[in-house]
């Protein structure tokens, strides 16, 4: 054989996909963990036993219920979606946002957002070989830039359009009535994906049904089960039952389906931890806001957006992280994002010693 591993790769692998970096995950290992918007709580002994008994009796020699039914059930239950509605579960709401894509891909058909946003959306759109277009937000305060969207729209004609609400990594909450002008000017599919759900206590869930075009999709990563792999997409049959073709049986394994069932089913337990988390969340603001230099956005998500001082970001990354803290460095991400920094909201403790460690550093 003449020729190697690397030239069959580079004979057959598409290009745009040769062009990617894999998505990036630091090692988190030893640190305060305040990078990935994770829930910091774990659980009380008492349900932790309960739900050992219940794995215990979890058979993993058969496949999973395909149509995974007492979950789907329970997530439509404690999320509010409205009767009538269809729900699909995902390996991941990142699962969710591939099979939209796959189902919609073609020529010329593309994805569209808002600048910065969810990363995924883009990479996906390249996954499936569609076009991304990613629409600019207000510079000043990261808002939708709504007149933009619709002008974008026009040019394009988006297959579909994803719009995080609340935005990561900007934390913020669009304005509601520029979203709804946003789905009744798109001739495709409008996604409101609910990830931080959690953290705020807006919706576009109970407005399902309303907009033949709209879905909304959330997960139970942020509310505290990131580990589990599950989100979920609910809106009309129409659409879900075309994107249900293209989903992998059994993509939601037996340990998911049980824990997340039998997480549901103590779903007050995280309501407590997470309304705890929007009370730091405000402290943590407050706390920051009293550094010099330093700009933080309102967030309504379980991280803060802010913006150090010219040429900080890298340095106060790095010196958190000697002190034994990771966050997650954007300064060299999206232009927009310069000098930004993101760290999650995690215990009151360590909410502390990151605080504590940002008065150093910042002094
Ligand atoms: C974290 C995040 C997701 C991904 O959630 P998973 O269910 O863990 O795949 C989706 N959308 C946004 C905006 C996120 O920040």
């Amino acid at each position: 054989m003449t020729k190697d591993a690397k030239a069959f790769a580079e004979q057959w692998v598409r290009p745009e996909i040769r062009a990617l970096s894999a998505y990036h995950v630091q090692d988190a290992s030893g640190f305060v963990k305040l990078d990935a918007m994770e829930n910091p709580f774990t659980w009380p002994d008492a349900l932790r036993d309960e739900w050992a008994e219940l794995i215990k009796h979890t058979n993993v020699n058969r496949y999973p219920d395909p149509h995974a039914q007492t979950l789907t059930k329970q997530i439509a239950k404690n999320m509010g979606v409205p009767e009538g509605m269809r729900v699909m579960l995902g390996n991941g709401s990142d699962e969710l946002i591939q099979m939209i894509a796959m189902s919609l891909s073609g020529d010329n058909r593309a994805v569209m957002s808002v600048e910065p946003s969810f990363v995924m959306y883009r990479m996906i759109a390249t996954f499936c070989d569609m076009q991304y277009v990613g629409v600019n937000l207000d510079t000043n305060d990261f808002s939708l830039d709504t007149a933009a969207m619709l002008t974008a729209i026009k040019e394009h004609n988006p297959a579909v359009i994803f719009l995080a609400y609340p935005n990561n990594p900007t934390t913020n909450l669009f304005d509601a009535d520029g979203i709804k002008q946003i789905i009744e000017a798109a001739e495709g599919l409008v996604v409101v994906d609910e990830a931080y759900a959690p953290f705020t206590d807006e919706s576009f869930m109970p407005l399902l049904g309303q907009y033949p075009n709209l879905v909304v999709m959330r997960t139970v990563s942020k509310m505290g089960l990131a580990g589990l792999r599950l989100g979920l997409l609910a809106g009309p049959a129409e659409w879900l039952n075309e994107f249900d073709k293209v989903r992998l049986p059994y993509n939601i394994n037996v340990l998911t389906q049980a824990s997340a069932d039998f997480a549901l089913k103590h779903q007050a337990t995280f309501d407590e931890q997470t309304q705890l988390l929007r009370k730091e969340r405000d402290r943590v603001i407050e706390g920051l806001s009293q550094l010099s230099g330093v700009k933080v956005y309102p967030s309504d998500a379980n991280f803060i957006l802010m913006r150090t001082p010219e040429g900080k970001a890298r340095p106060w990354f790095e010196a958190l992280k000697a002190k034994g803290i990771l966050i997650k460095n954007l300064d060299g991400g999206h232009p927009m994002l310069i000098d930004c920094l993101r760290p999650t909201i995690g215990t009151p403790d360590e909410n502390d010693a990151f605080l504590s460690a940002m008065r150093e550093i910042a002094a």
